[in-house]
Order: structure tokens, then C-alpha cells, then sequence
């Protein structure tokens, strides 16, 4: 890949409305073609989704700057990501300072994708398992990011969530969703937003679909 392939694609997601600073510096810094298999790697620094295997895909770079500047997020901020995927959004949020926590439900994703933040030092808390229950452990989030699309708002999830904090997740049918941004305004109210035209593979889990 060549660097211009790379600032181009960064000029492309700001003439499309990204105006978060950080976002952008961020996603400039980060190689996405070491995140997607070889086959595809020639189309990392297209604006589009790839394939990355067992029926997944990388998000597209448009969609990852939307719901990362969504999140507002500084560098103190901690967030839980559900689907670790190819692991670039992770990755995107690292190089932001952010301090986070991801989610793969899909055990070899989990593995592949596990060993690839080893090999390039990148420092998150991974696990495996359902993220549409979310992670207590280290709850509470300044946002949750859920980079599948779900059939409702998980409420573990904005349970999850700091006073003031954000969810952002794509809600909808099975093909298309609309992206909700959830913002937690106290312990029980919640404003919503609602931005219409995401496609994202399906969340699937106990507050998601029920199968494949
Ligand atoms: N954030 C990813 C990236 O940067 O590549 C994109 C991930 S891909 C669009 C969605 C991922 O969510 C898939 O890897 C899928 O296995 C995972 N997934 C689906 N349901 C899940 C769940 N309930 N918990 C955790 N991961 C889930």
C-alpha cells in the first residue's frame, strides 16, 4: 500500500462529514490492510467493507469513523466494543489513547484476531463470548460501540453504560439498521438518535438474533 492510498481514503471520510480530529489522526495511523486476509489486501484503503472469513467482514471506514466520533470520546475515555472482527476498530480507539475492552463471539475470529493484537503489541482486554450481555467486570463504560447489527437495544448494555455515556449500535432487520446513538443521561432515561442506512452481519446472542 502506498501512504497517498491512505490519505486519500482519509480525505474521502472528511468530505463525507467526519469532522473529528482525533478520528481521523487515528485512522490515519493505523495500516488497514495488516487487519484483512491477503486475498483482499489491495482493497484495504478502499471506503468499503471486506470479507475477513467465516461469513464476517471488516467494517467499511466510513461506518468505524462515524460510530467511533459518535462516541465522543477523549483520552481518558473506556470503551467496550462488541465484535472484535478483524480487530482495526480496536485498533482505531488504541491509537486514540482509549482504554479498550472487545468482544468476539465467533471462537476462531476470537483466536486469529487475539494473536494479531500480540503480534503488533496492541494493547486491548479481549475475550470470547456473547457481548450482547456485555462485560460487568469492568463496567462502567464511557461507550459501548456494537459493531453488529441487533433486532433491539440490548438493555445489559445500557445498563453498562456511564452516566453521561454513550452506546452506539446498529439497530434494525437482519440486512439493514439504522445506527441508534444512545446517550444515558441518568440512571433510568436515556436520548436517542436515530441515523438511518447501515448494513452490518447480523449480533447474534441473547440480546440479539437467536441464529444464524
Ligand atoms: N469491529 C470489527 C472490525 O473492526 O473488524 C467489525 C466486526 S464484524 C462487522 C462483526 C463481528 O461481530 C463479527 O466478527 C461477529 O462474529 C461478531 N459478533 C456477532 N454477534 C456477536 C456477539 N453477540 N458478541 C460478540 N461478537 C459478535
Amino acid at each position: 500500500m502506498s501512504k497517498q492510498e491512505l490519505k486519500d481514503l482519509i480525505d474521502s471520510l472528511r468530505s463525507k462529514g467526519i469532522t473529528d480530529e482525533n478520528v481521523l489522526k487515528a485512522m490515519l495511523n493505523v495500516s488497514r490492510h495488516l487487519f484483512v486476509p491477503e486475498v483482499v489486501r489491495h482493497l484495504a484503503y478502499k471506503d468499503s467493507a471486506l470479507p475477513i472469513g467465516y461469513g464476517q467482514t471488516i467494517s467499511q471506514p466510513y461506518t468505524v469513523a462515524f460510530m467511533t466520533q459518535a462516541a465522543k470520546l477523549d483520552s481518558n475515555s473506556k470503551v467496550l466494543e462488541i465484535g472484535t472482527g478483524s480487530g482495526y476498530q480496536a485498533a482505531i480507539l488504541v491509537q486514540m489513547g482509549v482504554k479498550v475492552f472487545t468482544i468476539e463471539r465467533n471462537q476462531n475470529i476470537y483466536k486469529i484476531t487475539r494473536k494479531l493484537f500480540d503480534d503488533m503489541g496492541i494493547r486491548v482486554a479481549a475475550k470470547y463470548g456473547d457481548g450482547t450481555i456485555g462485560w460487568e467486570e469492568f463496567a462502567p463504560y464511557d461507550a459501548i460501540l456494537v459493531t453488529a447489527g441487533g433486532p433491539t437495544i440490548p438493555e445489559n448494555l445500557k445498563k453498562q453504560l456511564k452516566i453521561g455515556g454513550r452506546l452506539v449500535i446498529p439497530v434494525g432487520d437482519r440486512t439493514t439498521q439504522a445506527m441508534k446513538i444512545i446517550r444515558k443521561t441518568t440512571d433510568e432515561k436515556y436520548e436517542v438518535e436515530s441515523i438511518p442506512n447501515f448494513a452490518f452481519v447480523p449480533l447474534i446472542g441473547r440480546e440479539g438474533w437467536k441464529d444464524e
